[in-house]
């Protein structure tokens, strides 16, 4: 059995730790620090075979070089970043399978938060891990990559299984929400969440797994296509991609 382990860490920062149950072999997706892994690995009696890594930023790939010296696990990574991935053994590239722990993961490219931007999905227990790329709610910043790549980049996610869960990166959840109610006050579904989440709000909360119909319903960059939302921006004749890009600016000074 496949079971996914969260770790808080930094400020916002998940590291997702994937376990075999059977062999207690595990992975770890996106080590920003190392001690928490060290920690939880010696105490579940885990054995760190591999890394998984979505994007070069410091808060994903930042203990790849420490695990690998402890551990001597593979790190896979988008080979079109390959020099920006510290350690990697495997270069993967976009439409490719690979097995980790005993589970395999399809490599999908999704640029636009960076340009070596990838999510590993298993498709048997339909689990995705996002990145930097789909927040619940929200979506990543761009800091490399067009409204453009993003927008089809979130457009790729969407059409995967709607019971997907999914494991994003960081735990924004709630100033995504506050953003997102400014915009629109009417929407039932993300209203309805939003209250679940105020409610829980609290030191322990996490948002984390989400699921893509969750987010098909609530998360309003998945939404730009819906006349109620460009009515919302005051802008019913945009595109659907003008709609997306004025949407991420305006969080971004939110
Ligand atoms: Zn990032
Ligand atoms: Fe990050």
């Amino acid at each position: 059995m496949l079971l996914i382990h969260k770790i808080p860490v930094l400020t916002d920062n998940y590291i997702f730790i994937i376990e075999n149950t059977l062999s207690k072999e595990a992975a770890v997706v996106d080590p920003a620090i190392s001690r928490p892994i060290i920690d939880f690995a010696r105490s579940k009696k885990l054995s760190i075979t591999s890394i998984l890594n979505t994007h070069h930023h410091w808060d994903h790939i930042g203990a790849n070089d420490e695990l690998k010296r402890i551990f001597n696990c593979k790190i896979y990574g988008y080979s079109n970043d390959k020099h920006r991935i510290p350690g990697i053994t495997h270069e993967v590239i976009s439409g490719e399978t690979i097995s980790v722990c005993g589970h395999d993961f399809f490599v999908e490219d999704i640029p636009g938060h960076t340009l070596g931007h990838i999510y590993f999905f298993n498709p048997t227990n339909k689990i995705l891990f996002s990145g930097d790329t789909l927040f619940s709610l929200g979506c990543g910043r761009l800091f490399e990559g067009t409204p453009q790549q993003m927008y089809e980049s979130l457009k790729k996610i969407t059409t995967l299984p709607k019971e997907t869960k999914i494991y994003f990166s960081h735990e924004y959840t709630l100033s995504n929400l506050e953003f997102s109610q400014s915009i629109v006050s009417n929407l039932s579904a993300l209203n309805t969440y939003g209250e679940y989440i105020r409610e829980n709000i609290g030191s322990h909360f996490s948002s984390c797994p989400s699921t893509i119909e969750k987010e098909l319903n609530c998360n309003l960059f998945l939404n730009c296509h819906q006349d109620w939302l460009k009515q919302a921006l005051n802008s019913p004749d945009e595109t659907d991609l003008e709609t997306f890009t004025r949407l991420r600016v305006l969080k971004d000074h939110f």
